[in-house]
């Protein structure tokens, strides 16, 4: 025979059990009751409100007052008292005495028995602070947003000049004109190609898949290599391709295929934001490695912009920038890989005389 004893002992341990279960938890927890007064609560409900206790009894609002995305307060007693069926909200915000908010996400359960003053029905809330990954849901949506916006325009002049060219080769067969049409395709190509090596480069660097492959490097080579593959797009512009190379440069330990791509968005930079005038590009022998420098006569960075140059998806407001193709991920990514080869960037710019990207690449091996 279960003795009183023993039932009441039953009854307190399950009662520890539950007690630990919702304190064990992640996710805040309250009860209610019918009249929306706090019943319970777990540990975690301290930590989202930032309070070190919650009074029983009182009105859920005496805790939570969220507000919407336009600022406007939610009637959340009318919110919690019409759920028949659990709901979940996923669009509101929590803000702190100090002026900082959170996203919240919340579920509210209607329940029958148990909760209320006797046991009457009550409510069981259920609260996370998802501001990380509303914030990560933003950035993607952004991401998204910009580069396919990015994407449409090079592609559009593409087919546009594909479609004349056919039309002209046509009517009038005149293969000047045809060449010039296919030329300014052909770029519009290569920088969708840039773009979708930018891209492919930052999903691997932000994955962590990214692997340095350290090997010697002539740094003569590369940066002559570098100055040949440009020259062609500097001279459509009518700028010169310059390199100052250090005769006592030695070989670098470094990852080759980084520091290229490096070195190969700021070239590409500085001939996107560069009107007249000149690129070069320069190596010096440095303590425990290279020292490269890319100066342009462009078009400069005006000083506020100069600290978020490297930031995700910044581009200048400067119209001269807006005139040319780019997303706002080149110097991005090559942030990322500054850090995987341990280099060193440094800017030097003045509105309207130029820029100079100096990185210094040390030896890893
Ligand atoms: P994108 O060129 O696609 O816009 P980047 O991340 O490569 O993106 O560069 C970010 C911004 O930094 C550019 O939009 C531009 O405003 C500025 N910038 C970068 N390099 C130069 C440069 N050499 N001269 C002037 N502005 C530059």
């Amino acid at each position: 025979m279960v003795t009183k004893k023993q039932t009441a002992a039953n009854e307190h341990l399950e009662h520890e059990r539950l007690t630990s279960l919702i304190n064990s938890m992640a996710d805040a927890v309250i009860a209610v009751d019918e009249k929306v007064n706090i019943v319970m609560y777990n540990g975690a409900a301290l930590n989202v409100f930032d309070v070190n206790t919650i009074t029983i009894n009182k009105p859920i609002t005496t805790l939570l007052n969220p507000i919407d995305a336009e600022n406007q307060a939610v009637d959340i007693i009318t919110m919690i008292q019409s759920a028949k069926v659990p709901i979940t909200n996923r669009d509101l915000l929590l803000k702190y005495a100090d002026g900082s908010r959170i996203n919240l996400y919340m579920s509210i359960a209607p329940v029958r028995l148990g909760y209320g003053e006797k046991g009457q029905k009550g409510y069981v809330i259920l609260l996370r602070d998802i501001t990380r990954e509303k914030s990560l849901e933003e950035e993607r949506d952004e991401f998204i947003s910009v580069v396919s916006h990015e994407l449409r325009t090079p592609i559009a002049i593409a087919e546009g000049n594909i479609s004349n060219a056919e039309f002209i080769a046509d009517k009038t067969g005149d293969l000047a004109t045809i060449r010039a049409t296919l030329k300014e395709t052909h770029s519009q190509i290569l920088f969708l190609a840039d773009m979708i090596n930018d891209l492919s480069t930052l999903s691997r660097a932000e994955r962590g898949v990214l692997q340095v492959n350290v090997e010697p490097i002539n740094v003569h080579d590369l940066v002559k290599e570098l100055s040949h593959n440009y020259e062609t797009q500097a001279e459509a512009k009518g700028l010169q391709i310059k390199t100052v190379l250090d005769p006592q440069l030695e070989l670098l330990q470094s990852s080759k295929l980084y520091t290229r791509e490096i070195l190969q968005n700021f070239i590409t930079n500085a001939i996107k934001y560069t009107e007249k005038g000149s690129v070069t590009i320069e190596a010096q022998t440095a303590p425990k490695g290279v020292r490269f420098a890319i100066h342009d006569t462009g078009i400069g960075i005006a000083k506020g912009d100069q600290h978020q140059v490297f930031d995700k998806f910044f581009r200048s407001e400067d119209y001269r920038t807006r005139k040319a193709n780019g997303t706002g991920l080149g110097l991005y990514v090559t942030m990322k890989l500054t850090r995987l080869i341990h280099a060193e960037i440094d800017l030097q710019s003045e509105l309207n005389k130029g820029s100079t990207f100096t990185i210094f690449v040390p030896n890893l091996a």
